[in-house]
């Protein structure tokens, strides 16, 4: 869906507008909290593309009655932003390609002639042994 900064919202396929409704606190099983925005269609009604658009098969609620409802982490999409910024610029480009020169050499060798496929210790104790 195309974002729009102006109004805060989002556009979808069939050319209505989701608009922030609230904002929420969410803890994800490692125990991050992260805050997320909800948004919610103006109307779903007569859609063609509600099957494919809406997902939750287990909701109780009728097809017919559900409206779209997006959760956004506005941090995390700016975040995105930031990331894509500096893996495309040139430096970052030179550093995935250093990576991809160099690490990958090493693990092709420890796998392929090492015969090196898996690890076998368990625990962090091990593993930094
Ligand atoms: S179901 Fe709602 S949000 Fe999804 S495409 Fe249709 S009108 Fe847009």
């Amino acid at each position: 869906m195309d974002y729009r900064e102006e109004t805060d919202s989002y556009i979808c396929r069939n050319g209505r507008e989701l608009t922030a409704q609230y904002d929420k606190k969410v803890r994800n099983r490692n125990g991050y909290t992260s805050l997320v925005t909800i948004y919610e269609c103006e109307s779903c009604q007569g859609c063609p593309y509600k099957e494919q658009c809406i997902h939750g098969n287990n909701c109780k609620t009728p097809m017919e009655e559900r409206t779209k409802r997006l959760n956004v982490s506005k941090v995390m999409n700016q975040k995105r932003k930031e990331d894509l910024v500096r893996i495309t610029s040139e430096y970052g480009t030179q550093l995935r390609m250093n990576r991809s020169i160099q690490t990958e050499g090493s693990f092709a060798e420890t796998k392929e002639d090492m015969n090196f496929r898996r690890y076998l210790y368990r625990g962090k104790k091990n593993v930094l042994a």
